[in-house]
């Protein structure tokens, strides 16, 4: 089963991944953390990532999108992954379903997890406090900038899976345990 768990910065879909891997043996294939083991690790790649993660920019479509393709052809993957974070634009959406395509996988189910954008900037700031402020990309100015460049380039995703008929939504609102009931019952 091959899922992408979509949302704004800040939705949950870390936390709901997490879970999946745990209740249903998948992988998760998160691109931010990828990144985030990049800059810990100090790779190029990393030191050039950053900058741009810091001030709430997209890391280039070439650049996710070869991560991506790298680390799904591992053998654990073949059981069925969880997309977190990733695609966030249509270029990486065109690609991913190239991707699928060449190993004869199918995409099962896009799920968005749909929040109120106010409590996201509570969520933000929560996880900041509770981080230390791990992430540099955690306060209200950068998750501004996130949210814009969210509308702006992965939003436009939304049609795109509906109209492959493959896009279910849950209510992020509501507690991190009611949201994951909704997916288990999206899920089967
Ligand atoms: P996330 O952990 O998913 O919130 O991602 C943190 C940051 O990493 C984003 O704000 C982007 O700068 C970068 N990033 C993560 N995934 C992608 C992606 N699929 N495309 C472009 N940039 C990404």
């Amino acid at each position: 089963m091959n899922i992408i768990l979509f949302g704004a910065p800040g939705a949950g879909k870390g936390t709901q991944a997490k879970r999946l891997v745990t209740g249903r043996g998948l992988v998760q294939l998160s691109s931010g953390d990828m990144l985030r083991s990049a800059i810990a690790a100090g790779t190029d790649l990393g030191l050039r990532a950053k900058e741009i993660m810091d001030r709430g920019d997209l890391v280039s479509d070439d650049i996710i999108v070869g991560m991506i393709a790298a680390r799904i052809d591992d053998d654990d993957c073949a059981n069925g992954v969880i997309l977190d974070g990733f695609p966030r634009t249509v270029a990486q959406a065109h690609a991913l379903d190239e991707m699928l395509d060449s190993k004869g996988l199918a995409l099962d189910c896009v799920i968005e997890i749909k929040v109120d954008e106010a409590a996201l900037f509570a969520r933000i700031e929560n996880r900041a406090a509770e981080t230390g402020g791990a992430r540099g990309d955690d306060n209200v100015d950068t998750l501004r900038k996130r949210l814009a460049v969210y509308h702006e380039n992965t939003a436009p995703l939304l049609p795109y899976y509906a109209d492959k008929g493959v896009l279910k939504t849950v209510d992020g609102m509501n507690s991190i345990d009611e949201a994951a009931s909704q997916i288990d019952r999206i899920l089967g």
